[in-house]
């Protein structure tokens, strides 16, 4: 059976946009934060499961048939709670706490009571999550202090843990492996664990807006936003997942949940997927070479771009590189960015670069700007280009605003 994909992404809109007119209790639900953990899941047609449930590489597991009947509410609230499971590593968390096969019904319950704190305020909570008080617990605590309290308890229910290979959440929310689940390089896609961890960033940031905004009592998500926020990320990693996805996205071009190339694939130029058209995205580079740039950042910079392009197979001719302060100094086609020749230093103006692409013929789908954002922007984004603007500087820098129409990344060595 296939997936109603239409009706899962009415679902996601219904969570992430603002109520129209008068709200009605089926009207959306204003949670945009959502959006970047609802648009990486990846939808996987599966019968054993009630509902759907998700493992750690980000993969729903959806029942086809309870998906024709669910409503939109309904099958928002699943995937607001398989989110909420996602970005809070509750699998990895489970696994730092020791919980197995006997433990692991304490455990979801403890996850899902942490959840319905969060999201039964917001209207957004399947009707089954149990809530801290009907538990015996007391509100707002985090799910390891919920553990070691039901856990401790006396339950005949240990005996139906997990209630076979499909109960629970799914290996996503307690680390346990179902027998339906694909394996992490299973050709239909993965979140990785750093594009994860990005993912998570985000989410933080966003939903710390939200509470603010709202006012609501978030409960123990908050200390998870701090937790979250105050990890420093090393930058590679990010700027590398950043410019993975926008190749990805302009490699499916569409919806990108939906039609996302799988790795392997994209990995072999040349192999035209179904319904993708475009199977090589063309890539353009503009390097900001005014003096202020840092040339050892932008060198390290350079060389985990060339990695990915690397790896997915995106040949020297689909890749231009400019290099521009005041004025367009050079283009070149290169294997390697890195192996551009940098001319320049004078002051920047990058609207001047960012023009002379939109001249280029074919268009580029992808475009990657190192800069340490001392520049004007353009207002509007190239067109029909992905943007990922890699911020170079040191830690304590201040930056100029960059503009929305752009992914960007901060690259900080730190400080002299
Ligand atoms: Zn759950």
């Amino acid at each position: 059976m296939t997936l109603n994909l239409q009706k899962l992404a009415a679902a996601k809109l219904w969570l992430i946009s603002p109520p129209v007119g008068a709200t009605a209790p089926a009207s959306p639900r204003d949670l945009p934060y959502l959006s970047p953990a609802l648009y990486a899941l990846i939808p996987v047609p599966n019968e054993e499961v009630p509902t759907m449930s998700c493992d750690e590489s980000w993969r729903i597991y959806v029942n086809p048939a309870w998906l024709d009947t669910a409503s939109i509410p309904e099958i928002g609230a699943e995937l607001a709670h398989v989110c909420w499971h996602l970005i809070q590593e509750h699998a990895g968390r489970a696994r730092d706490i020791g919980v197995d096969r006997s433990t692991v019904e304490a455990w979801t319950t403890a996850t899902d009571v942490t959840i319905a704190h969060t999201l039964r305020p917001e209207d957004a909570c399947p009707a089954r999550l149990p809530a801290a008080l009907s538990e015996g617990l007391r509100p707002g605590r985090s799910a390891e202090e919920y553990f070691a309290t039901i856990s401790g308890l006396p339950t005949e229910a240990v005996e139906g843990a997990l209630a076979g290979a499909t109960g629970g959440c799914g290996s996503g929310a307690d680390g346990l492996r179902r027998t339906y689940d694909h394996s992490p390089d299973a050709d239909l896609g993965a979140v990785d664990k750093f594009e994860a961890q990005e993912i998570r960033r985000i989410v933080a940031i966003e939903f710390r807006d939200h509470v603010t905004q709202r006012g609501t009592d978030p409960g123990d998500a908050l200390r998870w936003v701090a937790d979250t926020l105050e990890h420093e990320t090393p930058w590679e990693p990010i700027l590398t997942a950043a410019v993975r996805r926008a190749i990805g996205w302009a490699a499916g071009r569409g919806d990108f949940t939906y039609q996302r190339p799988s790795r392997r694939a994209s990995s072999a130029p040349g192999i035209v997927l179904p319904g993708q058209h475009r199977p090589i995205p063309r890539v353009s580079i503009v390097i900001d070479t005014s003096g202020s740039v840092d040339d050892e950042l932008l060198g390290r910079a350079l060389g985990e771009i060339d990695g990915v392009i690397t790896a997915l197979g995106i040949p020297g001719a689909n890749l231009t590189v400019y290099s521009v302060d005041a004025a367009v100094h050079t283009t070149q086609n290169l294997r390697n960015a890195k192996d551009a020749k940098l001319v320049g230093a004078g002051g920047t103006d990058l609207r001047i670069g960012l023009r002379a692409i939109e001249g280029q013929r074919p268009r580029p789908d992808v475009v990657i700007v190192f800069t340490d954002g001392d520049t004007p922007w353009p207002l509007t984004a190239p067109p029909g280009a992905v943007t990922v603007i890699a911020l170079l500087g040191r830690k304590g820098d201040t930056f100029l605003p960059t503009p929305a129409w752009a992914v960007t990344v901060q690259c900080l060595l730190s400080p002299r």
